[in-house]
């Protein structure tokens, strides 16, 4: 092949994380980059379509976007359009559907009291047991809202979301979720917080629409990597799988997806209803809610967390981030390939903070400043 023909990048992977690398890199820096993707669809984990009831989905669970990043933010929003959406949740405990995070409302309704938010803090005072370090799941909840809390909200919802104890897992998991004394019932306090207008695959779309990217989807990057000329790979699957899990395999948690299509306008009075204690799923998202589509019928998914299947999540725990470690040493003695994402990192990231590691990879790979990227 002549060497014009060569391509500057071979990015594996087409989700967020390798799709802003291709961007980035055809449109400032007028690279030839070819994206690669064993997939069908572009968009990785966040590929949305519209199922055989025209109704629009997340094939791989709810995508709900958030940040505090301006500049994550107006860089996506070249792409997309957005609708505005602040994300709600309810936890199905002792029969009653009740705010996720806990707030006042939430320990209200459980209880039957009538605390005022200087009342409930005095409550979560006398009930939350002190831990001297932190470092847990377990710690984490334990210290802020007391056992029994913890039992009804976090300790068997976690159980079967990670097949762990949260007393085995990071005190970053459960972290996630914040405790409220007042009756703020989002389940993010991001500044930024909204839908993409027409769709996660549209922005996708519209992201790699250059005549600088090529797109090879069903494609295996090891199919083509010994056969297609490229000068760098940036690489985001599993960073074991790379090296043929030379140390053995990171662990990551799965998920299987049941979509289940009601005759009916709405199920659910929230997008998302947590089932800590109850049913093999965890949660049960009704798309119509995210998304804002008019439509007779809707479509609900339940998710069941098990070990089998796709990699979704990292699992945070501290042998598992020596293993990852010493899996990131190997990846030094490659110079020529970049790893970044969520999978190529073994990071539990959401959307926008792939986005920004990606755009930070991206200035460096370019030898320019992140802010002097975004929107150049
Ligand atoms: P991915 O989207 O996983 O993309 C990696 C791509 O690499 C995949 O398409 C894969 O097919 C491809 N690939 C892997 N190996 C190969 C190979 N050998 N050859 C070719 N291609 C390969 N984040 C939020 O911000 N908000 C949410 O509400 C949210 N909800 C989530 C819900 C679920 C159930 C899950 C699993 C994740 C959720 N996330 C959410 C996280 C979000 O999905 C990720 O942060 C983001 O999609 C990661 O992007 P990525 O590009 O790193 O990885
Ligand atoms: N969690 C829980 N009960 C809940 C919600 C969350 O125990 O009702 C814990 C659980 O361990 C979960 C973690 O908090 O994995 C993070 O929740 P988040 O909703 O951020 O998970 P994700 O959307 O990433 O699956």
């Amino acid at each position: 092949m002549r060497r014009s023909m060569e391509f500057d990048y071979l990015i594996v992977g087409a989700g967020f994380a390798g799709s802003v690398i291709a961007e980035r890199m055809a449109s400032v820096f007028d690279k030839r980059v070819l994206i690669v993707d064993k997939r069908p669809h572009i968009g990785g984990n966040a590929y949305d379509v519209h199922d055989d009831s025209g109704i629009l989905i997340h094939k791989y669970g709810p995508h709900i976007f958030h940040t505090n990043s301006r500049q994550v933010f107006d860089y996506l929003s070249q792409f997309t359009e957005w609708r505005p959406y602040q994300h709600r949740v309810r936890a199905n405990v002792d029969g009653q559907l009740v705010p996720i995070p806990i707030n006042l409302d939430t320990i209200n309704t459980l209880y039957g009291t009538s605390f005022t938010s200087h009342e409930l803090e005095a409550f979560f005072a006398s009930v939350a047991e002190p831990v001297s370090e932190v470092r847990t799941s377990e710690d984490v909840i334990v210290a802020k809202v007391g056992r029994a809390l913890y039992e009804k909200f976090f300790r068997n919802y976690t159980r079967k979301q990670w097949g762990l104890d949260p007393s085995e897992l990071d005190a970053k998991v459960t972290a996630r979720v914040p405790v409220r004394t007042n009756r703020d019932d989002r389940y993010f306090d991001d500044v930024y917080q909204a839908m993409p207008k027409h769709g996660y695959t549209r922005l996708f779309e519209r992201m790699l629409d250059h005549p600088k990217i090529s797109i090879l989807l069903n494609t295996d990057y090891r199919d083509v990597e010994g056969i297609l000329p490229w000068k760098e790979m940036v690489y985001t699957g599993p960073i074991d799988a790379y090296f043929d899990q030379c140390y053995g395999p990171l662990p990551y948690r799965s998920i299987q997806f049941r979509f289940e299509t009601q005759h009916v306008k709405q199920v659910q009075p929230v997008a998302v209803i947590n089932w800590p204690n109850d049913h093999p799923w965890t949660r049960v998202t009704e798309f119509k809610h995210l998304t804002g589509q008019e439509h007779e019928s809707t479509t609900l998914v339940y998710e069941y967390p098990t070990d089998a299947g796709d990699p979704y999540y990292p699992i945070p725990r501290a042998d598992n981030a020596a293993l990852y470690e010493r899996y990131r040493t190997l990846s030094q003695e490659r110079p020529g390939v970049h790893f970044t994402g969520r999978l190529g990192t073994y990071r539990y990231y959401n959307m926008d903070q792939v986005v920004a590691q990606s755009l930070a990879l991206c200035a460096r790979l370019a030898g320019v400043r992140r802010s002097e990227l975004a929107l150049a």
